[in-house]
């Protein structure tokens, strides 16, 4: 069955259950015996009781009602959900790579240390910075260590009065919250008419208590900041630094590097750009790269290479390092799927991804401009870059629609909805990144469902209001789902009895 044309509910794997019902056979004098201590065997095993092929549809079918860029367009901007070669997944499951543990002695895993020595170097030099720490596990992780190697590198310095830290009104929530979790004040400075940071609004907010600047460029709304040496030049001359938010390098990639527009820290999201798939609840990757100057206080370990013993081996002797900032070394698996991934394309194939993403991006735009209901906000005169934000607020104007129903009623026609109502500072936010994978077909489908959708709006709103009415799930009721979350099957059963 296809989750366009279905519509049902799958019940609990517990509720198909069986008495009696068993899915395998058990050999009939197991080879080993197991001595468990009895503190830890369970009276009664609460299990599921099917056959084999009641299971197996049972997951194919919850597959299918799944939605992921395995299945179809997904323009979630700022999310870079873009398809992940399948061969990058197949290298990460090589037991060489999955089966190893982090307890291993140095000289068994010279091939995984390798591998991570030169996938630092790979990312260094897309950014162009002078080392990369790859243990923090996400995005925000990764901004937070950045904010404690801000406060370290002012320590050093005995410079103890800068307590803030700038970042723009059209920012990622994550970065005020990880300034604030470091212990910042954040201090937001507003967007001009052209949608970028108002250089007099910075200088006004700088001063020596500026830790540092957060931004990330292109920025949310998918514009270039062109003045980016002049903002670089006011936070320096301040005595901050600048830190480069790379979730989304897609962008970028090849064309320019945060190093070269005067950053001190970046991160990576290895989970958005370098093929992990997410938003599955997997493990990701937040790698933090820094300037020569900040070299020192990276996390422990570092993985260094010993030329004349050709040996690899993780240093834990860096008496300056802020510390451990995770357990072991990082999510190992991702890392091998950002160095295949890596290794796949090339310089020059990075160089294709950029052109790709912003090609189709400024195509969406372009094409979408010439939709009645959807409008740019800021001036749309210039080329975006990955992404772009359009406002539904012509479409609420005149008709019941706002920007939740368009996003719903998209979920209609086979798609993800983008990413809507941020940034903030646009009214009916529709932010649409279409990444470098789709074709010039799906990018003309995507602008002709918003423009179905736009015509319904006034032709037959009720249709657009009650959507989704073709995904497995219809319209959730969210409040209660965040006020009640039921995550587990006895919280579901507990409550189905209430
Ligand atoms: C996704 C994203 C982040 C956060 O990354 P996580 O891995 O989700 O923590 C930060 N900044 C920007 C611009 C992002 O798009």
């Amino acid at each position: 069955m296809n989750y366009r044309q279905a519509r049902w509910v799958e019940p609990l794997i517990f509720e198909l259950s069986k008495p009696g019902r068993v899915g395998w056979a058990s050999p009939e004098k197991p080879r080993e015996r197991i001595n468990v201590p009895k503190e830890l065997l369970r009276e009664k095993l609460e299990l599921p009781e099917l056959s084999e092929p009641e299971v197996v549809r049972h997951y194919t079918r919850l597959s299918q009602m799944n939605y992921g860029v395995d299945s179809g367009f997904y323009p979630l901007g700022s999310c870079t959900m873009k398809y992940n070669p399948k061969v990058c997944e197949e290298l990460a499951a090589l037991e060489t790579a999955s089966c190893i543990h982090p307890h291993q002695a140095e000289e068994t895993v010279q091939g995984a240390l390798e591998l991570m020595y030169r996938l630092e170097r790979c990312l260094a030099e897309v950014a162009g910075v002078a080392r990369v720490s790859l243990q923090p596990s996400a995005g925000a992780h990764g901004e937070f260590v950045a904010m404690l190697l801000t406060r370290a590198y002012h320590k050093s310095k005995r410079d103890d009065k800068r307590n803030q830290v700038i970042v723009p009104d059209s920012a990622h929530g994550t970065n005020p919250a990880s300034a604030a979790m470091a212990g910042y004040e954040v201090v937001t400075v507003p967007s001009n008419a052209r949608g970028r940071v108002d250089l007099k609004a910075l200088k006004a907010a700088v001063s020596e208590r500026s830790a540092a600047l957060m931004l990330t460029n292109p920025n949310t709304l998918g514009l270039f900041e062109d003045q980016i040496i002049n903002i670089a030049g006011v936070v320096h001359d301040a005595g901050g630094l600048l830190f480069y938010d790379g979730a989304n390098l897609n962008g970028i990639l090849g064309k320019t590097r945060p190093g070269d527009m005067d950053f001190d820290i970046v991160h990576f999201n290895l989970h958005k750009t370098f093929s992990t798939p997410h938003g599955g609840g997997g493990p990701g990757a937040g790698p933090v790269g820094v300037q020569k100057e900040l070299e020192k206080f990276l996390p422990v370990p570092l993985v260094e290479y010993n030329e004349k013993r050709g040996r690899y081996s993780l240093d834990y002797d860096r008496p300056h390092s802020i510390g451990k900032i995770k357990g072991f070394y990082g999510n190992f698996g991702v890392f091998v799927k950002a160095y295949a991934y890596l290794l796949l394309m090339g310089a020059e194939g990075l160089n294709e991804v950029t052109d790709a993403a912003v090609l189709n991006a400024n195509y969406i735009m372009r094409k979408l401009l010439r939709v009645e209901g959807y409008e740019l906000k800021f001036d749309a005169s210039g080329p975006c870059k990955h992404e772009v934000v359009f406002s539904a607020e012509p479409l609420k104007r005149e008709t019941d629609i706002w920007a939740h129903f368009v996003a719903k009623r998209l979920l209609d026609f086979g798609m993800h909805a983008p990413t809507y109502y941020f940034p903030p500072i646009v009214p009916e936010a529709l932010m649409i990144e279409p990444t470098e994978s789709e074709s010039k077909e799906e990018l003309d489908r995507f602008v002709d469902a918003l423009k179905t959708i736009a015509e319904e709006a006034k032709s037959d709103p009720d249709r657009v209001r009650s959507a989704p009415t073709a995904t497995a799930i219809g319209r959730l009721d969210e409040v209660k789902a965040s006020r009640q979350p039921i995550l587990s099957w006895r919280a579901y059963r507990k409550s189905a009895k209430e």
